[in-house]
């Protein structure tokens, strides 16, 4: 393994993947990837990798606007054989109270200002996006066919694949330990198999990012969580779009082979690390998706798992330098949608690390560490 490194990116998910990537495209050479898995075994793997634009925030619109443009040609621009199945088959979002219709007006006519064409339709417009929707309280919903989903496999391979041709070394079953720092400064990353002397270090290990952070003094305000989510047996097509209902907390699409994925929240999920399954989740998310989708009941689970959120107060990612440590760049607190804005948030702190101008200017001070000692925060009223 390599003993020194201008950059040593921790965490080798979708977000350390991509930085790694973005780095080599500004000329960045000498950067090592530590992962102390393999690749993609945190969050990225685990999750449901739907993408959706449909935001109410301009930032947030902003990230996922951005990383939908890049994720449209990214295979072919990572030159990755295999492709990473982008379907842009939209995200209907049912509607069932009044306080709900006005708030999704709003963020429908938010999103028309970006120039996205999303539908507000009325009730009875919507069997005709998802056939199987139970017309029950239903006050309408927010639908747009260029939201979709993609391979969280497909598409880490290929930010990996990329950034190793372009130079970069990365090491899979390597753990980092603890960092040794100069005031302010970290001058080198200690793992499991040897330490590595570097310029500057990337804190992208998702729901372990506070304890990386710990190790250099800093404290985040973030907490990890389970979430859970399952896949039925493939079965004839029921529906295209993903559907996710604000209302009932959960999410749920059918992929090409007809297998049926779905996933909530829980509100009593405590706080921490444990990533078994339950059988609680199983009954909560079959009753709620098949109150809403009553045909998906015939589906029987194959099986079930769980990742961590990496949570943070206003569940919008924190990008950037904490004020305690000068050379520790964080990608980390994307909650439950980071799959989906990786390529703009790693664009961004490959732009920070190189002393370029952002993609998004205001994503230095809004997505900022420290926005919280300022009492600033993204308000998004469009987040489960
Ligand atoms: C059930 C579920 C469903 C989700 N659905 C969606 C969705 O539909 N759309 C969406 O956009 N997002 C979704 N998410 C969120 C999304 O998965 C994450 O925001 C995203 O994958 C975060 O990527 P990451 O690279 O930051 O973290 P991760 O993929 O968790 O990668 C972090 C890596 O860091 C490594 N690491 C940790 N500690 C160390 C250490 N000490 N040394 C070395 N390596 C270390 C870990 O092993 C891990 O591989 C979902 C998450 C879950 C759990």
């Amino acid at each position: 393994m390599k003993t020194k490194a201008a950059v040593v990116v921790i965490g080798g998910g979708v977000i350390g993947t991509a930085i790694a990537y973005e780095l080599t495209l500004r000329g960045v050479r000498d950067i090592v990837l530590v992962e102390k898995n393999t690749l993609f075994s945190g969050a990225t793997a685990r999750c449901g990798a739907g993408v959706r634009q449909q935001w109410g925030t301009e930032m947030n619109l902003r990230l996922s606007i951005g990383s939908v443009k890049r994720y449209e040609t990214l295979a072919e621009e990572l030159d990755y054989p295999h492709g990473i199945e982008f379907s842009q088959t939209g995200y209907f979002m049912p509607v069932y109270t009044e306080k709900q219709r006005q708030q999704f007006e709003k963020n429908v006519s938010l999103q028309r200002k970006f120039g996205l064409d999303v539908q507000y339709l009325q009730p009875e417009e919507c069997r005709s996006i998802v056939p199987i929707v139970s017309l029950d309280g239903l006050l309408g919903a927010t639908y747009y066919d260029k939201d979709g989903y993609l391979s969280p496999f497909h598409t880490t391979a290929a930010y990996a694949e990329a950034a190793k041709r372009n130079g970069v070394c990365i090491e899979k079953n390597t753990e980092v330990l603890g960092f040794t720092m100069e005031k302010e400064t970290i001058r080198s990353v200690k793992t499991n198999r040897g330490d590595i002397s570097c310029d500057c270090v990337v804190n992208a290990a998702g729901g372990w990012s506070q304890e990386i952070a710990q190790m250099a003094h800093v404290t985040l305000p973030l907490f990890s969580e389970r979430h859970q989510i399952l896949v039925t047996e493939p079965i004839e097509p029921l529906f295209r779009p993903m559907v996710m209902s604000f209302t009932h907390g959960f999410y749920t699409q059918q992929e090409p082979n007809g297998a049926i994925l779905m996933g909530v929240g829980d509100p009593h999920e405590p706080k921490g690390y444990n990533m078994d399954h339950s059988y609680h989740f199983l009954h909560t998310v079959a009753s709620l998706v098949t109150s809403v989708l009553p045909a998906v009941g015939k589906a029987r689970v194959v099986r079930q798992w769980s990742g961590l959120y990496n949570i943070s107060p206003d569940k919008a990612p924190i990008l950037g330098l904490p004020k305690e440590v000068n050379n520790m760049f964080l990608a980390v607190g994307f909650s439950g949608h980071g799959f989906m804005v990786a390529p703009m948030v790693s664009e961004m702190i490959a732009q920070m690390i190189t002393n370029e101008e952002l993609s998004i200017p205001e994503a230095r001070t809004q997505l900022d560490l420290g926005r919280y000692d300022r009492g600033e925060r993204i308000v998004e009223p469009s987040v489960v």
